[in-house]
């Protein structure tokens, strides 16, 4: 059996490691000349992790990657802690760490993992532009006229997917009237203002930032994300001023303002909000990651859930009921979940953002009295994402 993947992404990546554990072959088409990721870190929850432990690949990623001590909300101004979850609690909890990891260092051990186990079976410089199918097979077509046939096609292209354009047609993504900073720096040249070694999450009026450690703690990661709606440029490619970032966060922490100080480029990317999917197959052509449940950022799990879809996609197919059963079983065992983390995190938007005195109040105060009072209080709430297991 074959499966052939639109997209070399963190998604098809992983998604093609779960084929060839299934004994599949895989054959990824990938239409950047190398396979690359853009320089920004990634956090991956314990959900993602037993994953990555399936397919043994966990070792490697606690190596490059960062283990921190906490999670932690914080005031952006003053830096005051309203909430802190340790991480230790969540692994001892949900059976698997929480990681932060670069992009390119994730993007880096897949491909070397598939290296390591399939000959060939990646090719770059390919574009998808659509597929097509018959009882037997489906294929993607490429650029350059030709395609490329397998069992199964997947589409894990990303949030712009040709394969579902195909396949649902046109989309309206909503546009937040938020957008997204992006910065690494050197810890050496932050000081004292270093991040602490844990992941924090800044609140302030209508903007938040996320701080964490990269790389043994050597890189800091900087998200920022700021209403406003005078540039909707939904990529990653652009950059802003460093001058236009300072002026975002005037006033803040010194930890977030030295960062920006010191920062060499400043990625920018406009968030746009799409509802689910209510469907995601077309008989031998089905979709995962950001091809058919992008989200926002503010759960920080699109590519955790992009790891979970591969899995799941694998398993439903191991059943060997039929490729159409096993697509549907994929759909009905993913829709829920990541149409609910969407959900979620479009909630997390609103409760990051308090502009008001009474907001913030009636918002962070109980949050903050519950973590005294009931300090395991995040992990109830988060046993539903983190401690799902699908390889269980
Ligand atoms: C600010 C921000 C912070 C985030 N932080 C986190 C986090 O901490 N944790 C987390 O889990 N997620 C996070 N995410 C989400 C995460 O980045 C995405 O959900 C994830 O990258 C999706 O992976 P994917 O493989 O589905 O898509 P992509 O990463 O977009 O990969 C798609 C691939 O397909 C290729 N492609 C596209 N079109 C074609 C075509 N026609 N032919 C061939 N190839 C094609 C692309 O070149 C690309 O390589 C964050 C997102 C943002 C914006």
């Amino acid at each position: 059996m074959k499966a052939v993947i639109a997209g070399g992404g963190i998604g098809g990546l992983n998604a093609a490691l779960c084929f060839h554990k299934l004994g599949w072959d895989v054959e990824i088409c990938e239409q950047a000349a190398e396979l690359g990721e853009v320089g920004a870190g990634i956090q991956i929850s314990p959900n993602g992790m037993k994953v990555m432990r399936a397919l043994g690949i966990d070792g490697q990623i606690e190596a490059a990657g960062f283990r921190p001590r906490a999670t932690q909300f914080r005031m952006g101004q003053s830096g005051q802690p309203i909430f802190t979850a340790s991480t230790a609690e969540y692994e001892a909890t949900f059976g698997a760490p929480y990681l932060h990891i670069h992009r390119a260092d994730l993007l880096d051990i897949l491909k070397e993992a598939l290296a390591d186990r399939i000959s060939g079976g990646i090719r770059t410089g390919v574009t998808v532009t659509g597929y097509g199918q018959n009882k037997d097979e489906a294929w993607a077509f490429l650029a350059d006229g030709s395609k490329v046939a397998g069992d199964v096609l997947v589409g894990a292209d990303g949030i712009r997917s040709v394969i579902r354009s195909q396949m649902i047609g046109a989309e309206a993504p909503v546009f937040t009237g938020n957008v997204a900073w992006r910065a690494v720096v050197p810890v050496e040249k932050l000081g004292r203002n270093a991040p602490l070694p844990v992941s924090s999450a800044w609140f302030g009026e209508g903007k938040h930032a996320v701080t964490y450690l990269l790389r043994g703690g050597k890189l800091a990661n900087f998200v920022g994300v700021v209403e406003r709606d005078d540039w909707k440029n939904e990529s990653w490619t652009e950059q802003g001023s460093r001058a236009d970032a300072l002026a975002d966060f005037a006033g803040w922490h010194p930890t977030i303002t030295t960062l920006l100080e010191q920062a060499d480029s400043f990625y920018r990317w406009a968030l746009f909000d799409r509802a689910p999917l209510n469907q995601w197959v077309d008989g031998r052509v089905t979709l995962l990651g950001d091809a058919c449940h992008p989200m926002l950022p503010f759960m920080a799990q699109g590519a955790v859930q992009a790891i979970e879809d591969g899995y799941v996609l694998a398993r439903c197919l191991a059943k060997k009921e039929g490729i159409d059963a096993a697509l549907s079983a994929y759909f009905e065992a993913r829709h829920d979940r990541t149409a609910k983390v969407q959900a979620a995190a479009r909630t997390n938007m609103e409760m990051f953002h308090q502009r008001t005195a009474r907001g913030k109040l009636t918002t962070y105060g109980p949050m903050w009295l519950a973590n005294k009072i009931k300090p395991d209080l995040a992990n109830q709430k988060l046993a539903w994402l983190y401690g799902h297991d699908v390889t269980a």
